[in-house]
């Protein structure tokens, strides 16, 4: 089956290879303590920083989800509000963690499917950080990073996350003016789920050090703790080894075959996804503004309703997903990540276009 899911996703190529090569090399049963594995974690830290144009002087740390990600960062560098836009369920859920982790955090929200006039959000005085996703997964809306850029420029003094989890890699995040981005790796980066990656800065690190003065940040994943170990190329806890390892070596591979390349065969495979959709008129895209539809998933309404498609596709070996939530029954979300080759999306689409539903 080739699955063209949103997450989990469908594995890279070489992943059960990669796999195999960890199982013989003991991968998971070293020591978290010892120098094989601080070797490999300084190696997946440099691959890491290659494949995102990550500065020097950012941290790359590894957790557990990327909803993990979104929790440590607010509960380290929030200590009484942060700021959201809000346009899908994974945005929400961003502004949702900091209101459960008792945040007074103020949002700009828009309905499903749409993008933001980001001039006129107003954004209080006192927000320590603002928060954004870069591809909301659940709708297929992917915003301009330059209104990220804009923003920060106008608000220098506040730091700056990016939920680049559905983006990533393609993302080309300019960490000038990005104090946090974080993604997990069962998306676009085509491997097992259980591992979550983020990239801070100092002032990140810094911030956390003044709200520890005031309110917790936690215990053994607080910046600070994962601080102290990353900078002996270790985790707090025993982490997702395998995980570290593999993300490592898909990075390199990435990095070899070149970060430009993927980018420019990701547009082309999305242009032919927007074709065939925009011209069979048993689809509607849900995104109408064509400035703002994803690269990276797509997602159409299915006249006659998502499952029916769904069904048909399966029986030809392909695995597409459904619409998110309420849209279940409406849509179907195709994830146009690395690992879905040109030839998969041309098959998919002539298949779309042989059956009945
Ligand atoms: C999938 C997803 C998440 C959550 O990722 P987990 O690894 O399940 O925690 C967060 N944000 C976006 C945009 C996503 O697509």
């Amino acid at each position: 089956m080739k699955y063209l899911t949103v997450g989990p996703s469908g594995l890279r190529k070489n992943v059960p290879m990669l796999i195999k090569e960890a199982l013989e090399n003991d991968v998971c049963s070293i020591s978290h303590r010892s120098k094989d594995f601080e070797n490999f974690f300084s190696r997946t830290v440099s691959a890491v920083k290659i494949l995102f144009n990550v500065p020097e002087n950012y941290h790359i740390f590894f957790l557990g989800s990327a909803t993990e990600c979104m929790e440590r960062i607010i509960e380290n560098c929030v200590s009484k509000r942060s700021f959201h836009f809000v346009n899908g369920a994974f945005s929400k859920r961003f502004f949702e963690i900091a209101l459960e982790l008792g945040k007074d955090s103020k949002k700009c929200e828009v309905p499903f499917g749409e993008g933001f006039s980001f001039d006129s959000a107003t954004i209080p005085d006192d927000t320590e950080m603002i928060c954004f996703t870069h591809n909301e997964t659940s709708t297929g809306v992917m915003i301009d990073l330059n209104d990220v850029y804009s923003i920060k420029k106008k608000n220098p003094e506040k730091l700056v996350a990016v939920d680049i989890v559905s983006s990533a890699p393609y993302c080309d995040v300019d960490f000038s003016y990005v104090d946090c981005a974080f993604f997990s790796v069962q998306k676009g980066m085509g491997m097992p789920a259980g591992l979550g990656v983020m990239i801070v800065n100092d002032k990140c690190i810094d911030k956390a050090k003044v709200v520890n003065e005031k309110v917790s940040i936690g215990s053994y994943h607080s910046l600070l703790s994962l601080q102290k170990k990353a900078l002996k190329n270790q985790t707090p806890e025993t982490p997702n080894v395998l995980g570290i390892y593999l993300l490592g070596k898909v990075c390199e591979e990435m990095n070899s075959y070149g970060i430009d390349r993927l980018r420019e065969e990701t547009d082309e495979k999305a242009k032919m996804l927007y074709e065939f959709f925009s011209g069979d008129s048993r689809f509607s895209l849900f995104v109408k503004d064509e400035k703002l539809r994803s690269k990276t998933v797509v997602v159409s309404e299915v006249l006659k309703g998502s499952f029916p498609v769904i069904e048909k596709v399966k029986e030809k070996g392909f695995v597409i997903g459904t619409g998110y939530g309420k849209f279940k029954e409406k849509q179907i979300r195709l994830a146009n990540f690395p690992q879905v080759s040109k030839d998969d999306v041309e098959e998919l689409i002539s298949i779309m276009e042989g059956i009945e539903f």
